[in-house]
């Protein structure tokens, strides 16, 4: 699929940050609890709070209408359920992806892509302003890392666009059949999920819990560039969240040079944490491939992959690159990309090219919060 008419871009406000208050977000129910009972209400005010949150999708006090008036007058002058202030909006010709840039309260910019499928409403998320990997073909990294999202706003991407999907009066050309929520999330907008693990899983347990956002942990994945340390705690968790690993090329000679991570934990050594999440999750993982023209997409460099990965439960992902203004590294041609994803086939790699939802709208990770800023 291609994206190749202009982009729609709406400048929601001003980019200005958004006024400092407590972000409810940040709170587990023990930690809401307290502060509520705090404010001198009774408990049950918390669980009505927390409902309107995550059950209900509250865009702000106002509307959790089962609170005394002066509670949410309170709350209102002192609290947010909404970090985040959406700046641009984005949408792609077809309607079926969006991209929003929304700014922090400190003046720091983060970026969420919705796509539209036809029984999915899959959302990607960052988790991190800017990021520290440096990966060199990315747009995210060019800025290095600003500071790691805290799991409020990490859970404030998500709710955003619960609440866009759930609402009534959406734009008709935007409305959407049923399902109405976000089904599917992936951590793979800006920033390295598990260089902010703490947080992160903190959003995680929230969105999986059955009494908040009720998501079903098989619906979200984790995308890392390779932090082997990470992938074996995630292991751990006792979750069965999917994990995806960018790997972008098979040896460490020419990983080392796309992905600079790659010199502290190699190929090999990334592969063996691979294994050994299969083995502690019997989940398939799946392996990210950004075919850059001349550069890792060879027939060579293709049966090199196949064969370090054949023995694993996995799965491919192609993904043709979303190419940065100025930037070297062009995507490959849909030949090149054809005869790249045969050779995986042929070796019995389960591969798919991923659809190229968002060219024109910069849906890149990174990309439009640099050609905002520039
Ligand atoms: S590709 Fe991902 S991990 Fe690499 S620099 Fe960009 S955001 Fe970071």
């Amino acid at each position: 699929m291609r994206y190749n008419q202009p982009m729609r871009a709406i400048h929601l406000q001003p980019q200005e940050a958004a006024e400092s208050k407590r972000s409810l977000l940040d709170l587990s129910r023990e930690e809401l609890t307290e502060y509520i009972t705090g404010l001198g209400e009774p408990k049950f005010r918390a669980k009505q709070i927390w409902d309107w949150i995550y059950k209900r999708y509250a865009p702000d006090f106002q509307a959790m209408t089962n609170l005394p008036k002066a509670l949410r007058e309170r709350l209102s002058q002192e609290a947010t359920v909404q970090p985040l202030t959406p700046v641009t909006q984005v949408v792609s010709q077809d309607r079926q992806t969006q991209k929003l840039l929304f700014a922090l309260p400190d003046g720091q910019t983060l970026e969420a892509v919705l796509m539209l499928y036809e029984r999915r409403r899959t959302l990607c998320i960052s988790s991190q302003v800017g990021c520290a990997m440096g990966c060199t073909f990315c747009a995210t990294a060019q800025g290095g890392l600003a500071r790691n999202l805290t799991a409020g706003e990490i859970l404030a991407q998500v709710l955003y666009f619960a609440r866009y999907l759930a609402d009534p009066s959406l734009e008709p050309a935007l409305r959407v059949e049923r399902p109405t929520t976000v089904t599917n999330i992936v951590f793979m907008g800006m920033g390295e999920p598990l260089h902010n693990y703490r947080q992160v899983w903190t959003a995680i347990r929230r969105l999986t819990d059955p009494d908040a956002f009720g998501l079903g942990a098989r619906h979200i994945t984790v995308s890392t560039v390779g932090l082997v340390p990470m992938i074996d705690r995630m292991a751990e968790e006792g979750l069965q969240v999917n994990l995806a690993v960018s790997l972008h090329a098979p040896n460490d000679e020419l990983r080392s040079q796309l992905v600079p991570i790659d010199q502290r934990y190699p190929v090999a050594d990334l592969l063996a944490a691979v294994e050994r999440y299969i083995a502690r999750t019997n989940r398939r993982v799946t392996f990210e491939y950004a075919l850059m023209q001349g550069i890792n997409d060879s027939p060579e460099l293709a049966v090199e992959l196949a064969q370090k990965i054949q023995h694993l439960l996995c799965h491919v992902n192609v993904i043709p690159l979303n190419p940065i203004p100025g930037s070297p590294f062009q995507p490959s041609s849909p030949e090149e990309t054809e005869r790249f994803v045969g050779i995986l086939r042929d070796h019995g790699i389960p591969t798919t090219v991923r659809l190229r939802r968002g060219i024109e709208i910069n849906a890149g990770c990174g990309q439009l919060r640099r050609a905002v800023a520039a």
